[in-house]
C-alpha cells in the first residue's frame, strides 16, 4: 500500500485545515494540497502562508480528482458542504473530516455521498485556543490522539490508508464507535469547556463588583480555564448542540457530584471532601505517565500547547 495521495483536498483551512496542510507537507503526504474555504479573505491569507498549491473559493472544483478529501469546517456545516462537493467527487477518492463529534456528522455526511467513494470519519484529539489559518503549525498532532470511526462495512483499504495517514502525521491512532466516541469526549473534553466558558463567564460578571481583581490576582487554576474560554465560539457551539445527549448525561452526573460537594463544605464535612479530593488525584498522575501531560508547575504552557 502506498501512503503518498496524488491530490489532497482540504475545505477548510482554520487551525486543524492548516495544521493538517502544514504536516502533510513537511511529511511528504500528498503530491499536491488544495485548498478550499468559504471566504476570499481566508483563502487569500491561506496562499499567503503558502499552505497549499491550488486554491479554490469553490468546494466543488477543489475535489474535482482529488483522491482524499478532508472536511476541516465546524461540525455543523458538514452537511452542506457534503452536498456540495458529493457531486464532483472522484470514484475512489477516501472522504474524511475531523469533526470533534462524530455520531451527528456521520448521519449527515453519509446519506449524501456517492457509494464511489470510502468514508473515514476521524477525529484528530489535538488542538489550541486559536483559529484561523494563521494558528496552524505542523507539530499540532505529535503524540496526539487520532480517533477513526469508521462505519459498519467501510472499506478495509480506506480504512487502513487514513490510520497510515495520521500516524504519518504523528498521532497515535485508535479506532473506536462513533456512539462510544461521543459518550467518552463528552466528559473528557466538552465537559470541561462548557465549565471553563460559565467560570470564566461567572468571574467576568463578578469582575464589575470586585473591579479589576479577579484578572490581576487570578491563579492557576483560573487562568487554565480562560485557555479554555477563549476557544472559538462557533466551533463550541457546535459541538454542544451536536452531541446534546451525551453532554447533557455527563452534565447530570457532575451536577450530582458538585451538589454533594457543595453539602460536604455546607456542613464541614472535611473527610468527605478529603476523600473527594484524594480519589481524583491519581488520574492526573496517569495522564502524565501517558505521556500527554507535562508534570511541569505551569503544565509546559509556555511553549505550544496542544490539547483539545
Ligand atoms: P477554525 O480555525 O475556526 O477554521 C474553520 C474553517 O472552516 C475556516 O476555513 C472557515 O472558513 C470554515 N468555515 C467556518 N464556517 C463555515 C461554514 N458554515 N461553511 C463552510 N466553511 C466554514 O476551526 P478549527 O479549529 O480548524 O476546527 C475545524 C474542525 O475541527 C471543527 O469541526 C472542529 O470540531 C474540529 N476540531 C477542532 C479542534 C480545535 O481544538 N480547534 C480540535 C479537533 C477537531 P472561513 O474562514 O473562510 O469563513
Amino acid at each position: 500500500m502506498t501512503l503518498r495521495f496524488k491530490r489532497l483536498t482540504l475545505i477548510g483551512i482554520g487551525l486543524i485545515g492548516s495544521s493538517i496542510a502544514l504536516a502533510a507537507h513537511r511529511k511528504e503526504l500528498a503530491e499536491e494540497i488544495v485548498i478550499s474555504t468559504r471566504t476570499e479573505a481566508t483563502l487569500q491569507r491561506a496562499r499567503e502562508l503558502e499552505l497549499g498549491d491550488r486554491y479554490y473559493l469553490d468546494a466543488g472544483e477543489a475535489v474535482e480528482g482529488a483522491d482524499l478529501v478532508i472536511l476541516c469546517v465546524p461540525v455543523g456545516a458538514c452537511e452542506a458542504v457534503t452536498k456540495w462537493i458529493a457531486p464532483s467527487l472522484a470514484p475512489g477518492a477516501i472522504v474524511s473530516d475531523v469533526g470533534s463529534v462524530k455520531e451527528v456528522v456521520i448521519n449527515a455526511m453519509q446519506p449524501h455521498l456517492p457509494d464511489t467513494v470510502h468514508f473515514v470519519p476521524a477525529h484528530p484529539i489535538a488542538g489550541t485556543e486559536h483559529s484561523g489559518p494563521d494558528a496552524g503549525f505542523a507539530e499540532l498532532f505529535e503524540n496526539r490522539w487520532c480517533l477513526l470511526t469508521p462505519l459498519p462495512g467501510s472499506d478495509e483499504q480506506a480504512v487502513a490508508r487514513i490510520h497510515e495517514f495520521w500516524t504519518a502525521l504523528g498521532s497515535n491512532v485508535e479506532e473506536m464507535d462513533a456512539h462510544r466516541h461521543d459518550r467518552v469526549l463528552a466528559i473528557t473534553s466538552h465537559l470541561p469547556h462548557l465549565i471553563a466558558y460559565n467560570l470564566v463567564g461567572t468571574a467576568h460578571d463578578l469582575e464589575t463588583v470586585t473591579q479589576r481583581e479577579v484578572i490581576k490576582f487570578s491563579a492557576g487554576g483560573f487562568r487554565d480555564s480562560t485557555r479554555l474560554a477563549a476557544s472559538d465560539p462557533t466551533m463550541w457551539r457546535d459541538v454542544f448542540l451536536n452531541n446534546k445527549d451525551a453532554v447533557l448525561e455527563m452534565l447530570g452526573r457532575f451536577s450530582e457530584e458538585l451538589a454533594a460537594l457543595q453539602r460536604a463544605i455546607r456542613w464541614g464535612d472535611g473527610e468527605a471532601l478529603y476523600k473527594a479530593f484524594e480519589r481524583t488525584r491519581y488520574i492526573r498522575r496517569n495522564i502524565i505517565e501517558a505521556g500527554q501531560e507535562t508534570a511541569e508547575p505551569d503544565f509546559g504552557r509556555h511553549v505550544k500547547d496542544a490539547g483539545e
